[in-house]
């Protein structure tokens, strides 16, 4: 994708602050951070999003979410972490190229990530598990 920002950093060719690279990923500093360390990874390959990306190397992303946590957990002394992931504009994806957001928490950071809970009516329960399960 020649006009895919994600693939120009993930490809090297625009710089980032790099945390980490291997063959297939590279995981970068957000320029507009949630939070202290707030960092993305990118495959190198482009897919525009989850339904795209490879089952293969979606396992290898969330290996990969795995280690960085454990790693900026050390390093940040972080509370918590959220993996973040946005699907479509809809779900507030503004860059379209596959990327798994890795957002450090900490006691009291106000970042804002939550929503209001709704209501399972018992009728919406019993058609949702028909229509989702009907699909698999
Ligand atoms: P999303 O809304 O899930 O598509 O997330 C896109 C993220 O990419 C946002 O958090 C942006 O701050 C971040 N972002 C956009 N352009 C860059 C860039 N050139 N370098 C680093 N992060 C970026
Ligand atoms: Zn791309």
């Amino acid at each position: 994708m020649s006009d895919c920002i994600f693939c120009k950093i993930a490809g090297g060719e625009i710089p980032a602050a790099t945390l980490y690279e291997d063959q297939d990923f590279r995981v970068i500093l957000d320029l507009g951070p949630a939070s202290r360390g707030h960092a993305l990874i990118l495959p190198k390959e482009h897919y525009a999003n989850l339904y795209e990306m490879p089952e293969e190397l979606l396992g290898k992303a969330a290996s990969l979410a795995k280690r960085m946590g454990e790693a900026m957990k050390k390093a940040l002394k972080c509370d918590g972490l959220n993996l973040v992931q946005n699907n479509g504009a809809a779900a507030g994806q503004t860059v379209f190229h596959f990327h798994i957001h890795l957002i450090p928490r900490y006691d009291n950071d106000k970042v804002g990530l939550g929503w209001k809970p709704g209501t399972l009516t018992d009728q919406d329960r019993d058609e949702l598990v028909r229509l989702v399960s009907s699909e698999l």
